[in-house]
């Protein structure tokens, strides 16, 4: 007996109806409707007239410890110099209780919304030093029922021009950290603090992150230097980029043939476009920059792009609800996503390619797959991104986790 049956439910990739069969966490059944034997029994199945079924959204870059800054600080109102130096100031007053209470409200609400998997970046430096890792740490055991966290370790204010950082960072693998994350334009060599990150990297046999070319300034792009880094480790589909909005200044053939290199190392790039559209053009005196990565560019180089909400309320963002499908949503309208394969192509890169981007195993829809599923009102797939709808349950290893949410947005 099935432990849950989707019966007649829709999907996010495609217009046919399916049959959606849940047992011990898994999927075990995926069919088109009426295509083969009768329908197994279930302990609870759900009518899906009307309704659609989405694998578990993944946030893939975010930072916990500095969200909800705004309710401590005025908003900054310069640009990104401004908003790491406000952010700073607060961070000597962070404590443990803090971190972990700013953070733990970014998750209940993430959970509602239907977010299964994240990567959250966590600062380790000598201001800081390890309490950050320690909070998220515990509320990575906590969670793991509902949301599978992965930790970056996270320099932000560099690591040679903050000495102490590479011992910070190499004690919170030891202390169970997932993933080795790096910051080249916030530090004295962007590359010797490469060196540093692919190197402990690859002690601990962890994957990368970074943060990277994060202007306007179509000459920076340290990118070019990671992809020779990923190859010549041996490190594609491991490394990952946010930001990289530099290269959306950059003359467009110069910027295929460098899309191709990245493509070569398989670089996955996180787009994070609430932070990069508030703080990227502040140069510009009139039609400012959208300042994203080339989106499509890239994507037509066939390098794996997804997104990442970043932050919430902070200096960097002032805005953020924890739902990745505003992020979509506003990534669609500026990237300029609008037919019904774009915003197909939106709502995979709010999944399946995060996954990917995450190296997450066993996700999707499909047999075999882990049952990590949100539960939407809606007709058609592209709505999903327009309406960004109740989610109107959420499942995690095939377990429900939450009912419908409608006033999540109002905290
Ligand atoms: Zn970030």
């Amino acid at each position: 007996m099935l432990d849950l049956l989707f019966h007649n439910i829709g999907i996010s990739t495609g217009s046919g109806r399916y049959d959606i069969g849940v047992k011990d966490g898994l999927i075990i059944r995926f069919e088109p409707v009426g295509a083969g034997e009768e329908l197994p029994p279930a302990q609870e199945t759900i009518a899906g007239e009307g309704r659609i079924l989405l694998p578990g959204l993944v946030e893939a870059h975010i930072h916990l410890d500095k969200a909800f800054l705004t309710e401590k600080s005025p908003v900054a109102a310069g640009g990104l110099a401004e908003a790491i130096a406000v952010t700073r100031a607060l961070k000597s007053h962070y404590t443990y209780e803090d971190i972990s209470s700013r953070a733990t409200r970014v998750l209940e609400r993430s959970a509602r919304f239907g977010v299964t998997s994240m990567r959250c970046q966590v600062e380790v430096d000598p201001i800081i030093g390890l309490q950050a890792m320690e909070a998220t740490l515990a509320l990575k055991e906590k969670w793991r029922d509902t949301i599978d966290l992965q930790l970056v370790v996270f320099p932000q204010e560099g690591i040679m021009q903050r000495p102490g950082t590479a011992e910070l960072m190499e004690e919170s693998l030891r202390m169970g950290a997932d993933v080795v994350g790096g910051i080249p334009y916030n530090d004295c060599s962007a590359n010797d603090h490469l060196k540093i990150v692919f190197d402990l990297a690859e002690k601990y046999g962890k994957p990368v992150d970074l943060h990277i070319d994060f202007s306007d300034n179509p000459n920076e792009l340290n990118i070019l230097m990671v992809a020779d880094e990923t190859i010549n480790r041996g490190y594609q589909g491991r490394v990952a980029a946010g930001h990289v909005t530099s290269l959306g200044s950059v003359a467009r053939d110069h910027a295929l043939q460098y899309a191709e290199k990245l493509a070569e190392a398989d670089l996955q790039i996180i787009c994070l476009p609430a932070t990069d559209l508030y703080l990227g053009g502040r140069q510009d005196e009139q039609a400012a920059r959208r300042g994203l990565t080339p989106v499509k560019l890239l994507q037509a180089a066939g390098v794996n792009v997804t997104m990442g909400t970043n932050n919430i309320r902070n200096a960097f963002t002032p805005y953020g609800t924890c739902d990745p499908l505003d992020i979509a949503l506003l990534l669609a309208n500026t990237a300029q996503f609008g037919t019904t394969v774009e915003l197909a192509k939106i709502m995979e890169m709010a999944t399946s390619h995060a996954a990917r981007a995450l190296g997450l195993a066993q996700y999707g829809i499909s047999v075999g797959a882990n049952a990590d599923l949100v539960l939407v009102q809606a007709d058609r797939a592209e709505d999903v991104i327009i309406d960004r709808p109740p989610r109107l349950g959420v499942w995690k290893n095939g377990k429900k986790k939450s009912e419908m949410v409608v006033e999540a947005r109002r905290f």
